[in-house]
């Protein structure tokens, strides 16, 4: 971001601008619904200019700007439509230590002002840094479409209602009580005027009064592998509501910056091997938030089902009675064989896939190891990194093939995703050679499906 979107408080304050012209003509409309109050100078000004002028809108100075007129304004606009003479103003307002717009350059400016879609008070400001002013345009027509006229109307009367409001506890009541009023009730009303609309809040209240005693409930929702576009819309929604997110070490950080601002993110990381949240700290940390009311998100990587210990926490919900519901992620298996062309089952080769995690609570994890040594077999296998030695044993011992081809993709859906493409035989030396650090998933019995052309060992991945 090379310009940070701000608001402005000009209420009393002066904005100067230079230029009598088209530039000066199109600002001005602008600034005109300010409240600031506004200096224009310039030897020749448009017929809108005396006008606004002679309502007293605006204050015309019919001369040249000089030194001294931009002190102690907010802002000022060259808008002479002239290089030298904008260069002469901008530089009389910079030594000011005022903030300087020059019309149409936007090198030279320290400031830009956005399009904007004004429902006073509310008021959307669209910028592209210059970028697609194109673009721009068609974000402000299609917000101008879907905001109605009134909405500045319902928010200058909502804010009188704010602290009536407060009779609902901090928090999902309070939020929903807006949510109805701003996306149902209001705009109900909202032709019929100001008084409807203050009767309309009355109401409202009063229902959403009696509705409370609001209980808790709690969210597990999947995050998916790590790409913020692999979320569910659920997912987002679920985000976008939650009171408290409680979160694993493996949920991107672009993923929590989608959370309600509001929200409280608690980190609930569990390292393999290392420090660990327990288990029984993570239920009761969900349980009390959700029994003090709390919309309760339960952020996991990947899918909540898979590998997520989500029986525990469910269980423990419904010890306390607190309610409950999953929204399915995108697992980390899906995402990894997508990267490699691959399916997790093909007609003719394997007529089923085996998720098996690499270690359990008791340590390096044992499976039916006879069942994934026959041939065509796929298992992607989770938390499989520190385990390669032990898997790799273990299939050989059981007459796997050491040719038998592994694929390890690490960071799966990320920027930083890598694949390593192994046999079963090389598995623990490539791995090493590769020094993953991240996340990774193991497919025992697939190969990239780009292998056969150019594949490195350590194909780095960038995606796109
Ligand atoms: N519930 C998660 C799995 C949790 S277990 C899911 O459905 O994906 C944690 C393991 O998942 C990691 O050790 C790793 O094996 C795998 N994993 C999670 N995110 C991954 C990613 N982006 N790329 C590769 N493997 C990943």
């Amino acid at each position: 971001m090379k310009h940070f979107p701000v608001f402005l408080s000009i209420k009393g304050q002066r904005i100067v601008v230079s230029g009598g012209g088209e530039a000066a003509v199109a600002k001005l409309r602008l600034l005109l619904k300010t409240e600031a109050s506004l200096d224009v100078y310039a030897p020749d000004a448009s017929q809108d200019i005396q006008t606004w002028a002679t309502d007293n809108r605006l204050t015309w100075h019919p001369r040249a700007l000089a030194q001294g007129d931009v002190d102690g304004a907010a802002l000022f606009y060259a808008a002479d439509e002239d290089q030298t003479e904008d260069a002469r103003t901008s530089s009389l307002a910079r030594d000011a230590g005022v903030l300087v717009n020059i019309v149409d350059n936007l090198h030279d400016s320290q400031f830009i002002t956005p399009a904007i879609v004004d429902r006073d008070p509310v008021t959307v400001a669209i910028g592209t840094e210059g970028a697609a002013p194109v673009l721009a345009r068609a974000i402000k027509a299609d917000l101008e479409e879907r905001l109605s006229p009134n909405l500045g109307m319902l928010a200058r009367v909502g804010k009188t209602f704010r602290k009536a409001a407060e009779a609902l506890p901090w928090g999902r009541a309070r939020r929903d009580f807006w949510a109805d009023y701003y996306f149902k009730s209001g705009p109900r009303v909202e032709t019929k005027g100001e008084i409807a609309a203050e009767q309309a809040l009355d109401e409202l209240l009063f229902a959403h009064l009696a509705a409370e005693k609001q209980s808790g409930h709690v969210a597990f929702v999947g995050a998916g592998p790590g790409d913020p576009e692999l979320l569910t819309l659920k997912a987002r929604k679920a985000l976008d509501t939650a009171d408290v997110v409680i979160y694993d070490r493996l949920v991107a950080p672009e993923i929590l910056e989608l959370a309600r601002r509001e929200a409280q993110l608690i980190d609930a990381g569990k390292t393999p091997f290392g420090q660990q949240t327990p288990q029984n700290a993570i239920n009761d940390l969900i349980v009390t938030h959700a029994q003090k009311g709390a919309l309760v998100v339960r952020l996991k990587s990947g899918d909540p089902t898979v590998f997520g210990r989500l029986d525990e926490e469910i269980e423990a919900c419904d010890a306390h009675a607190v309610t409950w519901h999953v929204v399915p992620g995108i697992t980390a298996a899906s995402a990894a064989v997508a990267s490699i062309g691959q399916s997790l089952t093909k007609r003719g080769r394997n007529s089923g896939v085996r998720f098996l995690t690499g270690h359990d609570v008791a340590g390096f994890a044992d499976h039916d190891w006879r069942d994934l040594v026959k041939p065509g077999e796929v298992a992607a296998i989770y938390m499989g990194k520190k385990a390669a030695r032990f898997i790799q044993g273990r299939l050989i011992m059981h007459g796997a093939d050491g040719t038998t081809a592994v694929t390890v993709i690490e960071n799966a859906s990320r920027p930083n995703q890598r694949v390593v493409a192994s046999t079963l035989a090389t598995l623990p030396a490539d791995l090493a050679d590769a020094a993953l650090d991240g996340p990774a998933l193991t497919f025992v019995g697939l190969t990239p499906r780009a292998a056969s052309a150019a594949l490195t060992k350590f194909q780095q991945q960038e995606q796109a």
